[in-house]
This record gives structure tokens, sequence and C-alpha cells, in this order.
């Protein structure tokens, strides 16, 4: 009868949903109230990417953490969307753009040579305040445009192309490196690829957690690395957790690795101690 459908299906669907929406609503909430009085919760961290070629790491990617008061910590995986839709992305990109920079100020004084690495959402790369601002905490820091480079996920750029194309190139002819983060899980065509002023792809770790088992994840990534490179652009593998990974990467003139196997994200004080006890590493 109609009241065991309900009990069955009905309450533990509604129950879940009811979840699902009172920790989003929480989320929020909590979000809201660490932006505007609690941004000592946020910090971030670096993850570098080694470069296959000679060894180095010339990139460190910053990665968002917040320990909430009250939610404990809370995972981008979790909290980033949320912030898109509740329209609190840009404040959380300007504080993320504001502590790299200072991050990266850092890193040059202690001879640290690298590009960080900051992820921008669709939202960001649309909104024209956002690279006069880049370029004037930049100056004010006497960095110049390799300090620092973005990434974008591939499905943001799908859905306004042509304006994503627009305020993507005024970054290129800035001089800022941009890859596409997450390359493969998302939607894109040849023609697509073509158009984008882009110059890395970044492969998904998806397919790059178990390349060492996986034949298929292998023919996806040396496909990958074969588009990226007839478009002349650079590919960045993340999601290395072992030796076998990054040795098949490197056999196959994968650019950049990045995972747990050669760092996992830390804070920026533990990435200067990292760098100075790996200058003499061998990793292949
Ligand atoms: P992403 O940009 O694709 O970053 C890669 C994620 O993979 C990070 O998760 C990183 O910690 C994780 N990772 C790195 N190496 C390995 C590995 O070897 N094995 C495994 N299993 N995972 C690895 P994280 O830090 O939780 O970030 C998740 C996502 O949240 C990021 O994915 C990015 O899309 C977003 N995010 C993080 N920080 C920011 C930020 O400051 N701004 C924006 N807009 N998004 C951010
Ligand atoms: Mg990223
Ligand atoms: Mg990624
Ligand atoms: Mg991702």
């Amino acid at each position: 009868d109609e009241a065991q459908i309900t009990r069955q299906f009905v309450l533990p669907f509604n129950s879940e949903l009811e979840e699902r929406y009172s920790r989003r609503l929480s989320i929020i909430t909590e979000l809201k109230n660490t932006l505007e009085h609690a941004r000592e919760e946020l910090s971030l961290n670096y993850q570098p990417k080694l470069d296959l070629k000679n060894g180095k790491v010339t990139h460190v990617e910053a990665l968002i953490r917040w320990t909430n008061a009250r939610l404990g910590f809370v995972s981008p995986e979790d909290f980033i969307a949320v912030a898109e839709q509740a329209g609190f992305i840009e404040s959380i990109t300007s504080w993320v753009i504001n502590k790299a920079i200072d991050d990266a100020a850092r890193f040059k004084e202690v001879n640290i040579d690298v590009s960080v690495a900051i992820n921008l959402s669709a939202k960001d790369i649309m909104n024209p305040a956002l690279l006069p601002k880049v370029l004037a905490l930049l100056k004010a820091k006497n960095l110049h445009a390799e300090c620092l480079s973005f990434e974008i996920t591939e499905g943001d750029l799908v859905r306004d192309h042509d304006k994503a194309v627009t305020h993507l190139k005024a970054f290129r002819n800035e001089g800022f490196e941009i890859a596409i983060d997450d390359f493969g899980t998302g939607y894109s065509s040849m023609a697509y690829l073509q158009n984008l002023p882009v110059n890395t792809l970044k492969v998904d770790k998806s397919f790059v957690l178990k390349l060492h088992q996986q034949d298929g994840d292998q023919k996806i990534v040396k496909t990958v690395i074969s588009l990226a490179h007839s478009f002349d652009m650079n590919v960045v593998a993340e999601g290395v957790e072992n030796l076998e990974a990054l040795k098949l990467l490197a056999d196959w003139g994968c650019e950049l690795a990045q995972g747990y196997y050669i760092c996992k994200p830390t804070t920026a004080d533990n990435l200067i101690t990292w760098f100075n006890d790996n200058r003499n590493t061998k990793w292949l």
C-alpha cells in the first residue's frame, strides 16, 4: 500500500536529500561567517610539480584548506562548488590570490624559483576585475608573470566558450601560463582545443592513480600527451602515487608530474624545508 511505499522508498530518499541539503546550508552559513569574520580558518597548501626533463620543481599548486570551528575540516571538493553557487567565489579567489602572491614573494626570497599555480573557477575567469587586480598585486611585490600561473577546469570553459577565450587571451598576453585542469573528464572536442589560448593540459588523476596497472588508462594518457604535443601544449599528470607511474610518464614525454609520490600538499613552511631536503634527489 501507499504508506509502505512511502516508508520504503520516499522516506529514505527524502532523508538523504534533507541531509545533503542541511550540510549545504551549514557550509553556506559557516563559509559566509569565515569570509566575514574568521579568515584565519582558511589556509593554502602547496604541492610541487616536477619537471621530468630536468628533475627540478618548476611549479607548485596552491590548494585551499578550510578548518571551521563548527564543521571541522571541510574539503574543497565539498565547499568550492557550493561557494560558486552561493556567490562567495570572488571573495575566496581574492583571498587565495593575495595569500599566494605573498607566499610567491617568500619563495623567491629563499631562492625557490617556482611559479605558483592558482585554481580559478569559470566565474573568476569571466570577471574583468581579476586580471588588473593580479597585475597590481604582483607589481606591489616586485614580481613578474612567471611567478604565477592558473588552472581552470575543462567543463567551466566549455559552457561559455567564446567569452572564455577572450578572457584567457588577456591573461596569456600578460605572460601567464594557463592549464586546463582535470583534462579528460569533461566534454572537449578537438575543435575546441584548437582555439583555446592555454599552454598546458593537466591529465585528471583518475587516469593516473592506477596507471601502472591499467592498460586502458595508459592508452588514454598516451593519447592526451600526443594530442597536447600536436597543439604545442605541455602536459602535467596529477595523482602520481608511485615510481612506476612516474617512469611511464617520463618515457612517454610528459613534461610535468605531481602527486603523493613526489610530495603531498603541505604548508609554505614545510614546502621550503622539502625543497632544501630534496635539492639533490634523483627522482627517476
Ligand atoms: P585539482 O585542482 O584537480 O587538485 C588536485 C587534487 O588532487 C587536490 O585535492 C590534491 O590534493 C589531490 N592530489 C594531489 N596529488 C594526489 C595523489 O597523488 N593522489 C590523490 N589521491 N590525490 C592527489 P584537493 O586539495 O582536495 O582539491 C580538490 C579540488 O578543489 C581541486 O582539484 C580544485 O578543483 C579545487 N580547489 C582546491 N583549491 C582551490 C582554490 O584555491 N580555488 C578553487 N577555485 N578551487 C580549488
Ligand atoms: Mg588544480
Ligand atoms: Mg586536477
Ligand atoms: Mg580536480
